[in-house]
């Protein structure tokens, strides 16, 4: 059990090369987790500062990586690349990798034990969870933010019936121009004069561009199922985050050539 009140570390002596900073925490490089002292690796609050167990877990993942190194004599910084991969979900004409259907009703409210029942005893748990259905809902809901519309310009035929068939009217196919102007012609009024947009290249037709506002896709995929040239799909994107295996697997490759 971790609970991170406060940072201390009388414990250790401050001979040892081990620097602190002002807020009397160990000094530690933000790619390698190294401290001061070679070989002594910090992570989690220790290293800087309060965050959440998330990126406790991701730091430990990065000095495992410069444990690994240290061990193996390789410099610490010399690290994989992230990377990101985008995958195509679709499986056939209207079906999909993902659930697509989103439900745009509000959030389903979780039952809870009766109040009596509660001061009746003390030690029980008071959120009793979802039922079934709205277990179902809630699923439902997910706006499937890790797949991602991916449009090929020199595909699309301007038929419109992406357009057409947008619940949220985020597509809008017009010529190009500054965003200040962009935003005037959309197909929905943009309420968020800082939300993203997609601008295509121009369109193979009329040189006119597919614009998206990403501030309102709900990633229902009927763009990707009416498109009858495939210029929109559903990708998933995937992050590629090296772990210390990795570097070991890429290590012993370029060993063997
Ligand atoms: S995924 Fe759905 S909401 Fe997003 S652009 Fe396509 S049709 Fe519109
Ligand atoms: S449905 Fe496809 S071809 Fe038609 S306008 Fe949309 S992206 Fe272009």
């Amino acid at each position: 059990l971790a609970i991170g009140q406060e940072n201390a570390f009388p414990w250790i002596e401050r001979d040892l090369g081990i620097e602190f900073d002002e807020w009397d925490v160990p000094t530690v490089d933000k790619v390698t987790f190294e401290s001061t002292r070679q070989g002594i690796y910090f992570g989690g609050d220790s290293a800087f500062g309060p965050e959440n167990i998330i990126w406790a877990v991701e730091h430990g993942h990065q000095a495992a990586i410069s444990i690994h190194k240290h061990c193996s004599s390789e410099p610490l910084d010399k690290r994989l690349p992230h990377g990101m991969n985008l995958l195509s979900t679709k499986m056939s004409i209207h079906e999909w990798s993902f659930s697509n259907d989103y439900d745009p009703s509000n959030r389903r409210r979780m039952r809870h034990v009766e109040l009596k029942q509660r001061f009746d005893e003390l030690n029980i748990e008071v959120e009793l969870g979802f039922s079934a259905e709205q277990f179902v809902t809630e699923v439902e809901r997910c706006l499937n933010c890790d797949i991602q519309t991916e449009f090929t310009a020199k595909l699309c035929i301007e038929c419109d019936a992406c357009i057409d068939v947008c619940p949220v009217r985020c597509l809008t196919i017009t010529q190009n121009g500054d965003k200040s102007d962009l935003v005037k012609r959309l197909s929905a009024p943009v309420t968020n004069q800082d939300a993203p947009f997609y601008v295509s290249d121009a369109l193979p037709q009329t040189s006119r561009v597919m614009v998206k506002d990403e501030n309102l896709c709900v990633h229902c995929a009927l763009c990707a199922e009416r498109c009858p040239t495939g210029a929109w799909d559903m990708r998933k994107s995937e992050l590629l985050i090296p772990y210390a295996i990795d570097e070991e697997v890429a290590a012993c490759n370029r060993k063997t050539g």
